[in-house]
Order: structure tokens, then C-alpha cells, then sequence
């Protein structure tokens, strides 16, 4: 893995070399659907001629296939979106080049960053950064194994309900999934509004807090940006540090659950308490999650009609128009969460699941509240396993979704959290071990990961 340091000070236009021979010698793995290297080299001759400077002067990094970006074309790594060209870039790609980052290529994805896999790539899985046979993760697999390899020191990621944490945690990286309206998602592509987040992923916390802190902040382009909240600079060190009681059944792996331990012991060493915290309405999460998710991505959705974006299918006949390119541009899974949400969303159904599911949530929200008024920190393994075989629940969405179960409690209340590593299982497989904050605490988080590291 490579450290941001490394690059700064060098020559960007080496950086971008070097990284470009890097992301094509491990091609194999499928991390990357396309690189930027005009587009690239372009901004390095600018940055090593003094024209571009800042914090990141020259460091390279990838961006997940749902950033709106320049010099590449922008697929969510779906079929529906395979050649389009992005009219404008994302906030956080602006701020990222504005000092001095360079993005050298688009990561793969889950299409429109449904799934928890990269499976459902339009352009096929990536694999594990460890092992060859297994999943990266996702939805933002691309990334995290894009960092595991060392191609780019950091890469940016989006997490709605678990995608940066959970290929972070199976590919032995940090990734963050930031506080619900820390980071502008203008320019992304959406998929449910109300728990979509930008983050990122690297070798090192220190490394993610510095991206963080560059791409935090209000931008009246996306109103649903908080002030600029992240501060690394004004932290009181937590203590108290609270094991999710439901997150330690004997339903998770053991090597994970060991992993958990260790970490929390390691926490014990350096001063901070660490005790047994109940969550009862976690286990209702997957359910008001793949409610509530779908509910938004139909609605989302509806614009991929063949009329504006991407794919158009031949015909006279507009209501054949919408049907028959939603059915040629659209992933299978993409189809299930469009027809779910629709259902729960229909007059006759909307009281029994979303509002329920909205009810919930509000629950959820309330409990966490409460955990929050005894515990700085809440604490628990990233999945249930660690990275599965590649085939090994494709073919099953329940058993996809059900490795959701403890990335989704964080989204659906917008609370920050990051995936840290935590050790590798019996087969050398990377553990990760989740940080969950209140509010607005995303910079604190980082600063606990940090005291961690190397210990
Ligand atoms: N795996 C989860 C899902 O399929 C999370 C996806 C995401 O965060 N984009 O919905």
C-alpha cells in the first residue's frame, strides 16, 4: 500500500506515470473500468509547473464509477450509462483537483452502486485484493482494492448503506463513511437520498483524514450539506467505548468476533473503558433498509427513461420507449429494487411498509441517542464474515442482503463510522473492525484509529 506522503514533493507527472503502469499491471483484478490518462498527465504537467498547488499537489488517486468526472466517461458500471460523458464534476472531484489531486481513473462498482459485492458491475466483478477467488466487496470495490494494491494512495467511494465500509473491511484498508451530510453529493449519481454519503478509502486514518477534511464542508450546490463540521484540530479524546451486543452473536464468524476483541482490548491499553451495549432494534435494520433503500432508488431511478441519459431503444411508441430501455440498460438487481420500491411505495401498501419502515427508523434513531448519552464510541465487526467466494450468494439476494446487517444501522440514523483494519482470519483473509460515532463526530473517529495504528 502506498502512503499520500510518498508523493508529495516528487514530480506529479512521475506520480501519474507510475500509478498508470501500476493500475495496468494488475489489470486482472478488474479494479479500474477506465483511466484518465490525458486527462491526467494534463493536470500533472500543470501542478509540476507551479499552476496547481496544495495539500495534494500531485498525489493520484481514483474515483468510484458514479463520480461525474472529466476525461473519462461516467457508467455507474452500468450497461444504461456505458458511454456517457459527464457535463460537469462532482463537488468533491473540484475540490480534490483544486488542491492539486489527480484523478487517473474510474473505479468498478455494483451497477448504480446496488449490491455489496461488485457482482453486479455491468463490466464484471472485481476481485479480492487478498485472494483472487473472492469478492472485493462493494459496491465500492474498485476503490478499495484500487488502494489494497497500492495503485493510488486514497481513492473516493460512496456509502448508502454499507459499500465503503464493508470493501474496506474485506480488503484490509480504512474507509470512511462520513456523518449524512458532511460531503457535498453533487455530481454523484443517487441512489437513496436520504442515506447517501461520499467517503473515501486509504492506507492509513491519517491519510483518510486528510481527503476528509478537504472534501467535507457546505456547498450550496446539494442543500442538504451540513456547515463545515470536520475539524481534526479541536478533539477531545472519547473513552468510553460501547461492543454492539448484536453485532458478537454466534452467528458471526468467529475469527471476527476474535478480531473485534483484540481491537477492543488493544483500546482497553490506551485508556479507554470498554463495555457490552444493547441494540434490540438492530436486528430490525435490513428490513426498514431494503424498504426504505428501494422505496428511494424507484423514485431515483425514474430518470434513466431512455428519453435523457444512456441508452435508447428503438421505437416510435413512447411508453415502449421507457420499457424497453429500462429493460435493455438495467442490471437484474437494479430491476428488483426498482419493482420493490415501487410495491412498497404503491397506495395500497405504502402504510404497511415504508411508513412502518419510517417508524422504525425513527426508533432506531432514538435508541442510538440513548446509547450516545453512555457510550463516546459504539463498536463492532464490519460483516458477519470476511470477504465470501466470488458466486457464493449472486445468485441469492436474501443471503447478498443479509451481510448488509451491520453496515445499515449507521446509514439509516446518519451517523459517521469507519471500517479500520483489525487483523486477518485463519486463511489470511483481512478483518475489519467498525467505529460508529454520533453526529458530526467523524473527525474524532478518525483520531481513535489513528492512536491505534502500529499498536
Ligand atoms: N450492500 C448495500 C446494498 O446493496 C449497500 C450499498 C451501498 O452502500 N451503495 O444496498
Amino acid at each position: 500500500m502506498a502512503k499520500i506522503s510518498e508523493y508529495l514533493g516528487g514530480s506529479a507527472v512521475d506520480n501519474v506515470k507510475k500509478a498508470i503502469v501500476a493500475a495496468k499491471s494488475v489489470s486482472k483484478y478488474n479494479s479500474l473500468l477506465e483511466l484518465c490518462e490525458e486527462r491526467a498527465l494534463d493536470l500533472a504537467a500543470k501542478v509540476d509547473a507551479g499552476e496547481i498547488k496544495g495539500r495534494l499537489a500531485g498525489v493520484p488517486f481514483v474515483a468510484k464509477d458514479n463520480f461525474l468526472t472529466f476525461g473519462s466517461k461516467t457508467t455507474a458500471a452500468s450497461h444504461f450509462l456505458e458511454n456517457f460523458e459527464a457535463p460537469l464534476q462532482a463537488t468533491a472531484i473540484e475540490k480534490l483537483e483544486a488542491e492539486g489531486a489527480i484523478c487517473i481513473g474510474k473505479s468498478n462498482l455494483d451497477a448504480f452502486a446496488h449490491g455489496g459485492s461488485t457482482e453486479n458491475s455491468a463490466f464484471g466483478p472485481t476481485l479480492n485484493a487478498a485472494d483472487e477467488t473472492r469478492v472485493a466487496g462493494g459496491s465500492s470495490g474498485g476503490s478499495a482494492v484500487a488502494t489494497a494494491l497500492g495503485v493510488v494512495p486514497f481513492a473516493l467511494g460512496t456509502d448508502t448503506g454499507g459499500s465503503i465500509r464493508q470493501p474496506a473491511s474485506f480488503n484490509g484498508v480504512v474507509g470512511v463513511k462520513p456523518t449524512y451530510g458532511m460531503v457535498s453529493r453533487y455530481g454523484v449519481v443517487a441512489m437513496a437520498s436520504s442515506t447517501d454519503t461520499i467517503g473515501c478509502f486509504a492506507s492509513c486514518a491519517e491519510d483518510a483524514e486528510l481527503v476528509m477534511d478537504i472534501i467535507a464542508g457546505h456547498d450550496d450546490l446539494d442543500m442538504t450539506t451540513l456547515p463545515d463540521y470536520f475539524d481534526p484540530t479541536t478533539l477531545d479524546m472519547p473513552k468510553r467505548v460501547g461492543i454492539i451486543k448484536e453485532f458478537m452473536s454466534d452467528d458471526v464468524d468467529e475469527d471476527v468476533r476474535n478480531a473485534t476483541r483484540t481491537y477492543a482490548t488493544k483500546l482497553e491499553a490506551s485508556g479507554f473503558t470498554v463495555s457490552e451495549v444493547s441494540l434490540p432494534m438492530l436486528k430490525y435494520t435490513l428490513a426498514m433498509y431494503y424498504i426504505i433503500v428501494p422505496a428511494e432508488i424507484s423514485s431515483n431511478l425514474a430518470r434513466y427513461d431512455g428519453v435523457r441519459y444512456g441508452v435508447r431503444a428503438e421505437t416510435n411508441d413512447l411508453n415502449e420507449l421507457y420499457g424497453k430501455s429500462r429493460d435493455q440498460g438495467f442490471e437484474a438487481e437494479n430491476k428488483r429494487r426498482i419493482m420493490i420500491g415501487s410495491y412498497v411505495l404503491s397506495s395500497g401498501f405504502f402504510d404497511a411498509y415504508y411508513l412502518k419502515a419510517q417508524k422504525a427508523r425513527t426508533l432506531l434513531i432514538n435508541e442510538f441517542n440513548k446509547a450516545f448519552e453512555d457510550y463516546d464510541i459504539l463498536m463492532g465487526p464490519v460483516s458477519p464474515t470476511p470477504a465470501f467466494k466470488l458466486g457464493a450468494n449472486s445468485s441469492d439476494p436474501m443471503k447478498m442482503y443479509l451481510a448488509d446487517i451491520m453496515t445499515v444501522g449507521a446509514s439509516l440514523a446518519g451517523l459517521p463510522a469507519i471500517s479500520v483494519p483489525a487483523g486477518v482470519s485463519a486463511d489470511s483473509l483481512p478483518i475489519g473492525v467498525q467505529l460508529i460515532g454520533q453526529r458530526r463526530s467523524d473527525a474524532l473517529l478518525l483520531a481513535v484509529a489513528k492512536s491505534q495504528e502500529g499498536k
